[in-house]
């Protein structure tokens, strides 16, 4: 029989916990071996998701269904289920050594004593950690806990690893070193990653696909790039890369249309107040209010009839606007794209 070709389905999933529609009528579908993040602000449901997904939750009753590699898992209980869960806070066990929290599944299992350490050793040399065999996890650094929780997860080859927020609690070049290792590790074991993240730089670097989550709902599902590049709704446009929406006034006096538009910061150019537009340009005059410098670039924000517009310019560019000063915004047409109106 062929493999599953979709690892994880959701169709029509609620939860609800009181008044909170926590997971409002969800339905997506995540290829085997993908790696599908789901990306919102705190409170928009993802965790509740992945819960779903690892069977903590239950949906509400309904038409609500859960399939694991395409077989209807909606009622079975999570020691039945093909998948692992890796958590921010690890979740090791204090009082046991490195070697033993990784060989805690097979152990559970009834795997023999000598097998089990041979595999937690494979799965150690796997995430780098060949050689802390005998540690404790409080004589680790965050991100070597980090990685032992890894291995215990993945030495019960699970068919798809969920991961809530798994480098929230390590700083931000650990964190940039362990999404690399994240993403390699994918790539080597294959198998599908779903990974929950309020951090929109993870979400694009890491993912093939990426669902954003609003009040329990997915606004987007779609490629980085995608997302990126084709925002559906203001709250996309504003959550993922931080756009300029233009509405009302000014999106009138640019083209002729209400709007909302999304603008990207490095979309615009910026120019001295007489200086001339190419064509396909569309202009606006307006006044720095603030500049501040951020290494690769320099962020100025500008008032144009009141509304302000962030404008990011590559460091290397020779631009020198003053506070106060009166400048010139020119915008490419195809750098304005249509976007729904969705409540932030
Ligand atoms: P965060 O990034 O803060 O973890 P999240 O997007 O993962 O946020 P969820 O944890 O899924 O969001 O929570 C969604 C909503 O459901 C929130 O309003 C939360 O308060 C509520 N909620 C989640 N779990 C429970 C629970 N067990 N009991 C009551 N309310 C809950």
């Amino acid at each position: 029989m062929d493999a599953p070709a979709s690892a994880v389905e959701l169709r029509q999933v609620s939860r609800t916990f009181g008044e909170v529609r926590a997971v409002d009528d969800v339905s997506f579908s995540v290829a085997a071996g993908e790696f599908f993040s789901m990306l919102g602000p705190s409170g928009s449901g993802k965790t509740t998701c992945l819960r779903l997904i690892a069977g903590f939750e239950k949906p509400d009753a309904g038409p609500g269904k859960i399939l694991l590699l395409e077989k209807d898992a909606t009622a079975l209980p999570p020691f039945e289920r093909d998948v692992n869960t890796v958590f921010q806070d690890y979740a090791l066990f204090p009082h046991m050594t490195v070697d033993e929290n990784v060989a805690y599944g097979p152990r559970m299992r009834g795997v023999a004593a000598g097998e089990r350490k041979r595999r937690a050793g494979e799965l150690l040399e796997l995430v780098g950690l060949a050689g802390y065999q005998a540690r404790k996890p409080g004589e680790l650094s965050g991100g070597q806990r980090q990685r032992v929780a890894l291995a215990r997860a993945l030495i019960n080859e699970p068919k798809v690893l969920l991961l809530d927020e798994p480098l929230g609690a390590l700083d931000l070049k650990l964190r940039e070193q362990m999404q690399a290792e994240l993403k390699a590790l994918k790539r080597r074991l294959g198998i599908t990653f779903i990974y929950v993240t309020h951090d929109q730089g993870e979400a694009l670097s890491m993912s093939d696909r990426v669902a954003v989550f609003n009040r329990g709902r997915i606004e987007q599902l779609d490629s980085p790039s995608r997302l990126y590049a084709q925002p559906a709704t203001t709250f996309v446009a504003d959550f993922v890369g931080g756009a300029n929406l233009i509405r009302g006034a000014l999106a009138q006096k640019l083209t002729g249309q209400d709007g909302p538009f999304a603008l990207r910061p490095e979309r615009l150019r910026l120019g001295t107040k007489d200086a001339v537009a190419e064509s396909q340009e569309l202009s606006m005059i307006g006044k720095v209010l603030e500049v501040s410098y951020h290494g690769a670039s320099h962020r100025y924000t500008v008032s144009v009839d009141g509304q302000k517009l962030e404008v990011a310019v590559p460091s290397s560019k020779e631009v020198s606007a003053r506070l106060d000063e009166e400048v010139t915004l020119y915008v490419p047409r195809t750098a304005l794209i249509a976007v729904a109106e969705r409540g932030t």
